[in-house]
């Protein structure tokens, strides 16, 4: 690797660099400082306060990288991983204590307990779409169960990872927590060497070259992944509040979000009206000629013209419209999808959304069925039984009733992939988890020896412990 890359705000093209910062992370790990609560604790507030010293900066780079509002950049980007920390800081001290467990009889006499403690130095590497959250929320998850970090942000959104790079530089020492910035090649000079986790968001490919990387270290993953979420409109659906909800999934980041709507499958006897619905919403929302203001904008050229061969794919029901300057594309509505249409079998990641007609539930639930498990579900009606039959008939990371995408917003809910969609799941405890190994320890008295366990195996023994478990 002879490019260019950074460890903070340093310029190297040293790739001994890299092994040099682990070096002196391991070390740093091997104090057992970051095992000490409070040390966890004051880095959480520490990173806290930076945060909110940078918003305005963190803002100003979300708006050049993806051309985010700011109110948009404070929702969805600063103020949730801000929640989540505050969330995680408070119980830190809690999650961090043994647990006591009840021991069986036949241990008798003994205590047992699970031990939580942390993996050691983490590898996280993030995604563009949500470069700030995406990047410090599974630190908070790092610095929380006691480890090291070294963040690698996105090159896709090279502002915003520079503002990482000078939050961490100037909060904490590189030896617990580090930001290295570079692209492809830079992330598989990191993923050739051993880590005690790797924590991957990003696309399903990359999270299987992860995967295999981190075999050679047998090194635990996280793999925050993709996928084709789908929202299902049941015939039951309010169609005026299911249309803003699901539109407003759509337009958020322009449809660059892991968990956005990918397709809708309406039942056949609304959709005309729900596909007019979902056009007033996008209506109200970014009006007429009015539609590029505080909306944003398509990350890359080359995601721009793979956004503009899919919407040829359908006949346009709303929506079209794009600005090749300044890289947006309307909301957009499509009909007439064939399904094996390269929109239909690949992540949309962008304002198109696929309205496609059913016949019924169970036609809904096959096409769910027939594509890789999703990261997210949405079920829109008032049925009870048609949701309970979604629920249980399809596998998905996890999803809403009614909404889109909230439910990655609150603490109190782990979020993650299955199947295809990824592995592990993060955000309140699940983060502390995530980045924890959990041991099991009995701890025997010594004041009883009973003998029943030990040779000679007799008759009388077994039965004796037959007795006893079995
Ligand atoms: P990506 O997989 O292309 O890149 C993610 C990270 O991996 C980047 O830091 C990149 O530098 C690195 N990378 C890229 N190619 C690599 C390679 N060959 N070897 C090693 N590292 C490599 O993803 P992206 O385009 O940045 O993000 C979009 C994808 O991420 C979408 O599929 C989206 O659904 C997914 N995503 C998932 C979540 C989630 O929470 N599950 C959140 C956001 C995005």
């Amino acid at each position: 690797m002879n490019a260019p890359y950074y460890i903070n705000l340093r310029e190297t093209s040293d790739e001994k660099a890299l092994d040099d910062l682990l070096e002196r992370q391991r070390n740093f790990f091997s104090t057992y400082k970051t095992k000490d609560v409070d040390f966890r604790r004051r880095a959480l507030r520490r990173l806290g306060d930076a945060t909110r010293s940078a918003e305005d900066e963190i803002v100003a780079a979300l708006e050049r990288d993806l051309g985010k509002s700011r109110f948009e950049a404070y929702v969805s980007e600063i103020g949730v991983t801000l929640d989540d920390l505050r969330f995680i800081e408070k119980r830190t001290k809690k999650w961090s204590k043994p647990k006591r467990v009840r021991t069986p009889i036949a241990h008798f006499p003994a205590k047992s307990a699970i031990y939580p403690e942390p993996y050691g130095v983490s590898l996280i590497i993030a995604p563009w779409n949500y470069p700030f959250q995406l990047a410090l929320s599974p630190l908070v998850g790092a610095l929380a169960a006691g480890n090291t970090a070294i963040v690698k942000p996105s090159e896709i959104a090279p502002a915003t990872a520079e503002v990482i790079a000078r939050l961490a530089a100037d909060t904490f020492d590189e030896e617990h927590v580090a930001v290295v910035r570079g692209g492809v090649e830079v992330s598989k000079a990191l993923l050739e060497r051993r880590h005690d986790h790797i924590f991957f968001t990003g696309g399903t490919r990359v999270g299987r070259i992860v995967m295999e990387r981190a075999s050679k270290h047998l090194t635990p993953v996280t793999l925050e992944l993709g996928g084709k979420s789908p929202a299902i409109i049941d015939e039951s659906a309010k169609i005026e509040t299911s249309a803003r909800r699901l539109a407003w999934g759509k337009l958020l980041n322009a449809g660059q979000t892991c968990v956005a709507p990918d397709y809708a499958l309406v039942h056949e006897r609304i959709a005309d009206s729900f596909v007019k619905a979902l056009g007033a919403a996008f209506d109200s929302f970014v009006p007429g000629d009015d539609w590029r203001e505080d909306y944003p904008k398509i990350v890359s050229d080359s995601h721009f013209e793979r956004l503009r061969a899919l919407a040829e794919e359908g006949e346009t029901l709303y929506g079209g419209a794009i600005d090749e300057e300044r890289r947006q594309i309307q909301p957009t509505l499509l009909g007439g999808v064939p399904e094996e249409a390269t929109i239909m079998r690949e992540e949309i990641f962008g304002p198109l959304l696929p309205v496609v007609p059913v016949a019924d539930l169970d036609e809904a639930i096959g096409r769910v069925n027939a594509k890789g498990k999703p990261l997210a579900l949405y079920y829109f009606g008032e049925n009870a039984a048609n949701r309970d039959r979604v629920l249980r008939e399809t596998s998905f990371g996890g999803g809403c009733v009614n909404d889109t995408i909230v439910h990655l917003a609150t603490s109190r809910l782990p979020f993650g992939g299955v199947g295809e969609s990824g592995m592990g799941d993060y955000h309140g405890e699940a983060s502390f988890r995530a980045f924890s190994h959990y041991r099991s320890v009995l701890r025997k008295s010594t004041l009883l020896d009973l003998p029943l366990r030990y040779p000679p195996y007799t008759a009388k023994k077994l039965s004796w412990i037959k007795r006893v478990i079995g």
